[in-house]
């Protein structure tokens, strides 16, 4: 089946959308993105995703080509003519086409993009009741992990490095302590205690990890935003990661040793319980 998708302000089948070759997302990875999961029909914190997009780009100086509404509108567009009932919305945003040049032009136009992917079974997923296996590697990615820029090559390389490795995905390493997964954010939990990296610019201020984080509190559990080591990952009770399409993915084994029992933990089963009951009840 052929897809709409959505490239500056046209819905067209996937098979007739172009970019120039002069963008300079494709260029010079000058482009930022955001994916939003679908549940129900219906998106899941669009405003969360919003807002950090807004933040993306001013971090980089570009300039948004649609309001919040209209984006809003475009994903439910999508939604609509890709028959989505639970998947996932892509929106890339780049500086746009210009002559190459490593200073940002003047006067190009930035580049949108947005497609679906559909996901039958995203929030009933066999991983999350198996939980899933991490690596660790040396985190090699720049500076500025706050701001959501296109450039993932260090973080594909990190998946494949764990499919290598006989695993699903690889936390990072910085100065000793985990930074994130390498598309989701990492916790741990030990006596209770939810315990997941504080916010700066080592790593992506995920809209999942504030949404997971604020009915954490509100169900009274404890939670510490800081660093950790892979250590005491590894005698932790528990582990899991966030994301916008993994919502909450227990993890149950850190460089081939079992994490507490070896089977997701009841406070990551709980969590992952609560998001989806939650953003369902929110999602628009
Ligand atoms: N960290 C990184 C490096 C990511 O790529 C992602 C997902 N894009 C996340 C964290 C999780 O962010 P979110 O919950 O907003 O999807």
């Amino acid at each position: 089946m052929t897809r709409t998708v959505y490239v500056n302000g046209e819905y067209l089948p996937e098979t007739e959308a172009t970019v120039s070759i002069f963008d300079r997302g494709f260029l010079f990875a000058d482009g930022v993105y955001e994916v939003t999961s679908v549940l129900d029909g219906k998106l899941v914190d669009f405003a969360g995703h919003a807002k950090r997009l807004e933040r993306s780009l001013g971090e980089l100086e570009m300039t948004n080509p649609t309001t919040e509404s209209e984006l809003l509108e475009i994903h439910r567009e999508l939604v609509a003519r890709n028959g989505i009932e639970e998947g996932l919305i892509y929106l890339q945003i780049t500086r746009g086409a210009a002559d190459r040049d490593f200073a940002y032009p003047e006067d190009a136009a930035p580049t949108i993009v947005l497609f679906t992917q559909a996901k039958p079974g995203l929030a009933d997923s066999p991983a999350a009741k198996a939980g899933i296996k991490v690596i660790t590697i040396e985190d090699q990615r720049w500076g500025r992990r706050d701001i959501k820029t296109v450039q993932l090559l260090y973080p594909s390389m990190g998946k494949m490095m764990a499919k290598k490795a006989g695993a699903d995905d690889a936390w990072m390493i910085e100065d000793g302590f985990v930074t994130e997964g390498t598309s989701n954010n990492a916790y741990i939990v030990k006596d209770g205690t939810i315990i997941t990296r504080h916010l700066g610019t080592e790593i992506l201020h995920g809209i999942t990890r504030a949404a997971v984080l604020r009915f954490a509190r509100e169900a009274q559990m404890k939670v510490e935003e800081r660093a950790f080591t892979a250590d005491e990952a590894r005698d932790a009770d528990e582990a899991f990661i966030t994301s916008a399409s993994s919502f909450v993915m227990p993890v149950v084994e850190i460089d081939g040793s079992a994490i507490g029992t070896g089977k997701p933990g009841p406070v990551a089963t709980r969590l992952r319980d609560i998001y989806l009951d939650e953003m369902r009840k929110a999602a628009v």
